[in-house]
């Protein structure tokens, strides 16, 4: 027999690791430095590694009190109630959540193009099909409720990801207010804020809570996770927080023990450990600003760990700069086959990433910074 008809679905293309270059290019992997798939470049938080030390000896448990933990301690940090955290298997995982809560056969999905795969991916397991909102390189990928709602159509379930991967912009919160306000009773808006840490904006949950002058509402979730400023890719934690009213629906769609003892037990340590989440944070401010500096090509305004640059040639500059060393990633897999993808490094390696670019824009004839030639710029206005 055959698996069901799996035409429609394509496999994550996630950022290249190291071993696996090295591996192809026949060289050692102290050669590299990955900046391709915006990991914390401290590593995790050290109290989070201690704690998965610790941990080791007690995982042939099921987590229980951990889970009960956590979620309080998510919930205390955000001022919402445990039933509002759904702790998940990264944010992936709570994007799987939000959907087997929402998604009847045939349902529709808005997602941002570009944007992030797993939200379709996700979709179309859960037979919902799958629509898109441009973010225009043109408009710089502003974000806005009328640019989503262009193309609207009554979908169940609207993404919007702000910081946005893989482009760094956000939306204002008034304007996911206003996107809520105009899109049906029915229709979940569900802000992905991955990158919340790295961002100079307050979180949506503001809108489901009715903080900060906004009314309290049912149909906006937000998304967060540990992988990024809190360096907890590896183990998988993530979670949505959901409005008041969906209270009891996350027994109802979990999977059972799905955010693994190891992981809560490091996201109790890594929740605790600000310092840790400020030098991330700190890293990418300062990465973010030196690239937009000093790259010789146009690089876009971030508040994510990462900057989107445009090389012209996606696939040749990332080929180039991984033959030197550096790997990045090619946005071609996101729609943007002339941009590629840089994570913010330690200040060392975001210096030697920078330098190695300009090199290959230099070598390969591809500079397109209008901003170097101030005969370009007055020519722009
Ligand atoms: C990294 C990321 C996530 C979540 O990743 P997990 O590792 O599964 O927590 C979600 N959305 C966006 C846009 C991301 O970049």
């Amino acid at each position: 027999m055959q698996p069901r008809d799996l035409s429609d679905h394509v496999a994550y293309e996630a950022g290249r690791g190291i071993e696996e270059v090295a591996r192809e290019l026949g060289r050692d992997p102290s050669e590299f430095v990955k900046l391709a798939s915006n990991e914390n470049p401290h590593g995790p938080s050290p109290a989070a590694a201690v704690a998965i030390r610790e941990t080791a000896s007690s995982v042939s448990s099921y987590p229980k009190a951990a889970h009960a933990d956590l979620t309080s301690a998510v919930a205390d940090r955000w001022d919402v109630t445990d039933e509002q955290v759904w702790l998940a298997n990264g944010g992936d995982g709570a994007i799987d959540y939000l959907h087997r809560a929402v998604i009847e056969p045939g349902d529709t999905v808005l997602v941002p193009s570009p944007g992030f795969a797993y939200y379709g991916m996700s979709s179309r397991y859960h037979h919902g099909d799958v629509r898109e909102y441009e973010l225009s390189k043109d408009d710089d990928f502003a974000q806005n409720a009328e640019t989503v709602l262009e193309a609207y159509n009554g979908d169940r379930l609207v993404f919007v990801t702000s910081p946005h991967n893989p482009t760094g912009s956000t939306m204002p919160l008034a304007e996911v207010e206003r996107l809520a306000d105009e899109t049906d009773d029915e229709t979940l808006v569900v802000v992905d804020e991955a990158y919340g840490e790295f961002a100079d904006r307050d979180s949506a949950i503001a809108l489901l809570e009715g903080r900060d002058g906004f009314d309290a509402r049912d149909d906006v979730a937000v998304l967060r996770t540990f992988s990024k400023a809190y360096g907890l890719a590896g183990v998988r934690l993530g979670y949505a927080v959901v409005p008041d009213e969906w209270a009891d629906a996350y027994a109802r769609v979990n999977t059972p023990f799905a955010a693994s003892e190891l992981a809560c037990r490091a996201g109790l340590a890594a929740i605790d450990d600000e310092e840790h989440v400020e030098r991330t944070v700190e890293t990418a401010r300062d990465a973010r600003a030196y690239m937009r500096e000093q790259i010789d090509s146009h690089v876009w305004e971030s508040e994510g760990n990462f900057a989107l640059v445009d090389v012209g040639d996606a696939a040749a500059v990332a080929e180039e700069m991984q033959e030197r060393g550096i790997i990045v990633r090619d946005c071609s897999s996101f729609g943007l086959p002339g941009c590629i993808r840089i994570t913010c490094g330690t200040e060392e390696e975001t210096e030697q990433a920078v330098a190695t670019l300009n090199d290959v824009l230099d070598d390969l004839g591809l500079e397109t910074d209008e901003a170097d030639d101030p005969d370009a710029e007055v020519a722009d206005q």
